[in-house]
């Protein structure tokens, strides 16, 4: 129980800091700081961790593997939080994903998207979808599949696949996410982000979800427009190795 204690006073002083950087960024933006959603990644961290922030306020959680959020949304059924897939997702993991999480943000190619609307039709569950954009400068073979590990469509092929989520009944077209690349610099990735979204939101307009932004470069994020911001070691701390 003292460590329960010590571990929500740690989370108590982490998610202040943060809530302020989102405050002190959305101000220098000219914006609202309740437009922006705080989605608190848990990965490497025990379902503790997440009932303690759901606790102290928290409503989104995101995790990036699938069968630790599966075990997380079990060991927390009945408690009231959104949950976020945020991380490169296979097909086969596709049933799995649409039976837990109400957004995934890490949609990147159209059998993903067929995959999905399959499983949340079994589900009878619909869920929310953002297409997630490679921000790395194109590779010479011009292949996908070359384009980094961290996934991704490139931004030529995003409308296409916006338009295959909106054709489906069980998908919600939600908006776009990126992961900035290392090698960018972040208000600059952030930017070209924010022309895509634009773009897709022009041919759907309910398409206003804008997930950018870590830990290092929230800020960023939220000068671009970001709406929503995906923190993991800035709220937890450093993430234990992953097992
Ligand atoms: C882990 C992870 C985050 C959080 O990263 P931090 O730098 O710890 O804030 C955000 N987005 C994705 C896709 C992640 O996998």
């Amino acid at each position: 129980m003292v460590d329960l204690e010590v571990r929500r006073e740690e989370l108590a002083g982490r998610l202040e800091a943060v809530q302020e950087r989102i405050r002190r960024a959305s101000a220098a933006a000219g914006r609202d700081a309740a437009e922006v959603t705080l989605v608190a990644v848990t990965k490497a961290f025990p379902a503790s961790d997440v009932r303690l922030l759901v606790d102290l306020g928290v409503t989104d959680i995101g995790e990036n593997r699938e069968q630790e959020a599966t075990a997380k949304a079990r060991e927390l059924a009945g408690v009231a939080v959104r949950w976020h897939f945020v991380g490169q997702l296979q097909t086969r993991k596709a049933r799995a994903v649409a039976q837990l999480a109400d957004v995934v943000h890490s949609v990147d190619r159209v059998r993903l998207v067929t995959a999905l609307d399959r499983a949340a039709a079994d589900a009878g569950r619909r869920v929310r979808v953002l297409v997630q954009v490679s921000l790395d400068a194109p590779t010479t073979g011009a292949s996908p599949a070359s384009a980094g590990d961290r996934g991704g469509a490139s931004p030529a092929q995003v409308a296409g696949l916006a338009e295959a989520i909106a054709a489906t009944e069980h998908l919600q077209l939600g908006g776009v996410m990126a992961v900035a690349p290392l090698d960018v610099e972040p208000a600059y990735a952030f930017a070209r982000l924010a022309e895509v979204a634009a773009q897709i939101r022009g041919e759907h307009p309910g398409a206003t979800d804008i997930s950018a932004g870590m830990s290092a470069d929230l800020e960023a994020a939220v000068a671009a427009g970001a709406t929503h911001l995906r923190v993991g070691s800035a709220l937890l701390g450093t993430r234990p190795p992953l097992g």
